[in-house]
């Protein structure tokens, strides 16, 4: 069965330092990120309430090289999405004009909009 298309991806977690979303140069990796910079999504294990869990994380990638991990795909997209895909951020729900997204976002502990790159012939 072919696995559906998926355009567009929820990143989450943007504000927390856990899990691995902290470095010696940032508290919280996340609050660096901005519009239109670009992520790898890479599977992973984290610890939910003492337990391991799968998860795809999303590692910065800076003057071509991977950076800092800043959060991790919306567990309701889990799923559908596949690991070591690129994609850029479209928008940061934080900055977003509604009010709705910026409550998504704060719920979400900060929240991006991602599109997935066309053309992933790097691989
Ligand atoms: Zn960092």
């Amino acid at each position: 069965m072919e696995r559906q298309t998926v355009r567009f991806v929820d990143i989450v977690g943007l504000h927390n330092g856990n899990n691995g979303r902290s470095c010696e140069r940032h508290e919280v990796c996340g609050r660096e990120l901005k519009k239109n910079d670009l992520l790898l999504l890479r599977k992973c294990i984290v610890e939910v309430d003492g337990k391991p869990q799968g998860a795809i994380a999303a590692i910065q990638i800076l003057n071509g090289q991977l950076g800092c991990r800043v959060g991790f795909i919306g567990r309701h997209m889990l799923k559908r999405v596949d690991q070591n895909i690129l994609v850029q951020v479209t928008e940061l729900y934080d900055e977003s004009e509604l009010l709705q997204d910026r409550q998504r976002s704060y719920k979400n502990c900060g929240m991006a909009l991602c599109c997935v790159l066309q053309n992933q012939n790097f691989q």
